[in-house]
């Protein structure tokens, strides 16, 4: 196992283990650079994990405490878990659905597409579609990604086939998807078994994560080290302002100082910001890359809810992978729908008590419980719409402080008038897709805690826009980088993990680039 000393300054630093980390970390590896990867979970494996929704959440996630302001309803249903990611090897590639879709060409020119939208921060990406197309190919080639490379989509369970009767009753595109699952055995690894637990800690394999492909990787080629259970609390810098150094708290609680030739930032976003913020010195006394305003802001988290609905007969909707279906038609900016952006229209599906739970926190009492009783008759239909950054919205500080000496971090988040009419729009198709399927009752559920938590340190075409260029790399710290989601210029609708990956391994070649010309 290779082992770097603390003093090494040659080493890449990487904080976090999840999809851009861990990406980034093998990617690095095998071009041959010296990479140290810091994740603040512990090193768990397939045996460890367990078919049980919320034994696994726990197992998994990110539970320190948060909190959380805003007119989103998150803020009152979820105050001390306002978003939703793990604390483990592999990130939250271990807890996830795996959906995996592409930007569309528009999203990426948000600002000039949709035009000026009232209260927003709207910018274009400092990228285009021409330039991450490649990275999308080989992205979807290690992660397997159904209906790419000749891999066969995920067959079709119940809760889909409500879903294919609804869509194509209204004349909807309806397919299962693409998926980072294995529809039949690829790349080593098995094809699904279809238990509906993958999502909470895969046992057989069949999901892609950085656990399980890329980081055994990047270590079977001796240029990467992981140390798991170790914390990151502060990123410093010489006095040329270049990163220098990451200090971190192990297992045993006792603190460390791994210096670095250059640090990559990917805890996934609301810890990547929280780390900036809190890195403050005498020449970034608003935190690290800081200097113009931007960390932290712009917050997005994706417009995600459910509509649940009972039908006459079972459905069974916990059997088969869970997010098996998609219906792409809403996906493209439409001025006469009356709001900017667009959705996607995706399956869901939950566990009993996860969908008691997640329901409509608070609504008890008997209608409740006629909704609930009938679990076995029901399905589920989702959709993830893109947001509108706003700089208002948020990722802060508070006087608080934890176990580590790192404040608390606060997410603020007040829905924008788009939002609002997205959602409405948005509630009203999936519930006339169940509608046309035969329902005969459907709930409209609000948001989860955030499991798209994007933007916070976004690039930009021009350092007063965002924190970081179309590399991501920080304007005002050459050696400082963000792999995760945070550094999204704009959400787009689509699930975001392919792209935090494609940009992952986009990134890894310019770092490289850039080693060997001698300019990092
Ligand atoms: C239930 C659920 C379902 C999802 N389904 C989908 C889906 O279908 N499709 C999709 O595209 N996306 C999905 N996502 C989102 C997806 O999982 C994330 O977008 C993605 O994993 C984010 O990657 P990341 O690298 O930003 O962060 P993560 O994968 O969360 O990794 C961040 C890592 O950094 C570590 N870390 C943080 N701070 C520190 C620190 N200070 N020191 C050391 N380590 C640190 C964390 O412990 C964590 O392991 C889902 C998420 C959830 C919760």
């Amino acid at each position: 196992m290779t082992s770097y000393q603390l003093d090494d300054d040659g080493v890449v630093v990487i904080i976090g283990s999840g999809a851009g980390g861990g990406t980034l970390a093998n990617e690095l590896a095998q071009r041959g650079i010296e990479v140290v990867l810091l994740e603040a979970g512990k090193h768990l494996t397939a045996d460890d994990f367990v078919n049980d929704e919320w034994g696994g959440y726990e197992m998994l996630s990110w539970l320190d405490k948060r909190t959380s302001s805003g007119t989103w309803r998150v803020a009152k249903d979820h105050p001390l878990t306002p978003s939703w990611s793990c604390q483990v090897v592999g990130g939250t590639t271990t807890h996830w659905s795996a959906c995996c879709y592409r930007f569309i060409e528009d999203e990426l020119r948000a600002r000039t597409v949709y035009g000026e939208v009232p209260g927003t921060s709207l910018i274009d990406w400092p990228i285009t579609l021409a330039d991450l197309d490649p990275y999308y190919d080989l992205a979807e080639a290690k992660m397997g990604v159904t209906r790419t490379n000749g891999l066969p989509g995920l067959p079709a369970n119940n809760n889909f086939k409500v879903m294919y009767a609804g869509a194509k009753a209204l004349g909807l595109n309806v397919s299962t998807g693409r998926h980072a699952i294995n529809s039949v055995p690829y790349d080593g690894r098995p094809a699904t078994i279809q238990d509906g637990f993958t999502i909470t800690g895969d046992k057989t394999g069949s999901r892609w994560s950085t656990l399980n492909v890329e980081i055994p990787r990047g270590l079977a080629t001796g240029k990467l080290e992981l140390r798991s259970s170790a914390r990151a609390v502060q990123i410093e810098h010489d006095g040329a302002g270049k990163a220098s150094a990451v200090v971190y708290v192990d297992a045993a609680g006792v603190t460390h100082r791994q210096k670095a030739r250059a640090v990559v930032l990917a805890g996934n976003c609301v810890e990547s910001s929280r780390l900036l913020l809190h890195s403050k010195s005498g020449r970034f006394p608003d935190g690290l890359a800081n200097g113009y305003g931007h960390v932290g802001r712009h917050y997005l988290r994706h417009l995600i809810q459910t509509v649940w609905s009972v039908f006459d007969k079972p459905v069974h909707m916990h059997r088969g992978e869970i997010m098996g279906g998609m219906i792409d038609d809403f996906v493209r900016h439409d001025p006469a729908r009356g709001f900017a952006g667009g959705y996607y229209i995706e399956m869901n599906s939950m566990g009993l008590p996860t969908t008691a739970a997640f329901m409509d926190p608070g609504w008890w009492g008997r209608d409740f419980a006629s909704v609930i009783e009938q679990y076995a008759n029901m399905a589920g239909i989702f959709m993830s719409g893109e947001d509108m950054p706003q700089a208002g919205n948020r990722v802060t500080l508070t006087d608080e402080v934890d176990a580590y000496g790192v404040p608390v971090a606060n997410i603020h988040y007040d829905d924008h008038p788009n939002d609002l009419k997205m959602r409405v729009h948005g509630y009203k198709t999936l519930t006339s897709i169940h509608k046309a399927a035969g329902a005969k009752r459907s709930v409209e559920a609000p948001a989860y805690p955030a499991s798209h938590n994007l933007g916070s340190n976004r690039m930009s075409a021009r350092p007063e826009d965002g924190v970081l260029d179309g590399n991501a790399r920080a304007w005002e710290v050459p050696n400082l980088f963000i792999a995760d989601g945070s550094n999204f210029a704009t959400g787009g609708a689509c699930n975001p993990t392919l792209t935090i990956v494609a940009l992952a391994i986009r990134q890894a070649d310019f770092i490289a680039g850039q080693m060997s010309a001698g300019e990092l």
